[in-house]
């Protein structure tokens, strides 16, 4: 990886709310800052620190963010009303969860905004990956038009709706990798709460053994 870690000056440009919990936001890309799909800024605000993937792509102009308004919520809450034109300081690029290319087939799982590091590979161009997408409700499927003409095969998996999307599977990811992933030996990126990949890592080890596992813990 080439890019360089810095602490740069960006400029909050825009907010747009994707769901009543999430938001997306766009900031400006500081000049000199560059990072590959997959990666994430630490964004510091009132003398706190916090990481967010990014969703854009590299070739993009402005950096964009998917971040969950956590109740109470320190940075997150400050991001969720801050003025239009707010500065911020972001440092960064951090991680290694970027894609590797392998003769194995890729499978992402994602739980709520697990989903934007994925996002950023899709934008960059990725397209031969399946992704299963877990959240509670249909309207937390974050740019689901993205990855319905993206990904390979995408699988929204809703655990609290009655109505569900075309190609939606009822339950939680763990479930539809057991009842509907095929044995094989696969390479697995998973993104989001700790306690899907905790319960994704232990099925792997059960059903899809020698299969690779990458991993961004979010919370
Ligand atoms: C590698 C990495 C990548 C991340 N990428 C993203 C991203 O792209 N989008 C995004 O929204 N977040 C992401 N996060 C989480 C993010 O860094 C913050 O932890 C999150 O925004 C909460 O910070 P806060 O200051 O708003 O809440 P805090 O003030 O830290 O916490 C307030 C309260 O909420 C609880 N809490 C904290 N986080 C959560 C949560 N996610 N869900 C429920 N309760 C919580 C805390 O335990 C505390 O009680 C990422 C974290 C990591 C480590």
């Amino acid at each position: 990886m080439k890019t360089h870690v810095s602490t740069y000056a960006a400029v909050l440009l825009k907010r747009q709310w994707l769901s009543n919990k999430s938001f997306g936001i766009i900031i400006s890309t500081p000049s000199g800052f560059e990072f590959e799909p997959g990666q994430r800024i630490r964004l510091s605000c009132g003398g706190h620190e916090r990481d967010y993937s990014i969703v854009s792509a590299p070739k993009e102009s402005d950096l964009n963010l998917c971040i969950r308004n956590v109740t109470g919520g320190k940075v997150s809450g400050f991001l969720s009303t801050a003025e239009i034109g707010t500065s911020l300081s972001i440092h960064g690029p951090h991680g290694y969860f970027t894609y590797k290319p392998s003769p194995r087939p890729a499978v992402f799982v994602a739980t709520g905004t697990g989903i934007a590091p994925f996002c950023s590979m899709a934008r960059s161009g990725l397209t031969d990956f399946t992704l299963l997408h877990g959240v509670r409700l249909p309207e937390d499927l974050y740019y689901a038009t993205q990855f319905q003409q993206s990904a390979r095969t995408y699988v929204p998996c809703l655990t609290e709706s009655n109505k569900l999307p075309a190609n939606a599977f009822r339950g939680k990811v763990t479930e539809y990798l057991e009842k509907h992933l095929p044995p094989a030996v696969y390479d697995f990126y998973l993104s989001g709460r700790r306690e899907m990949i905790r319960d994704v890592t232990l099925l792997i080890d059960e059903s899809f053994s020698d299969s690779l596992v990458y991993t961004e813990m979010f919370y």
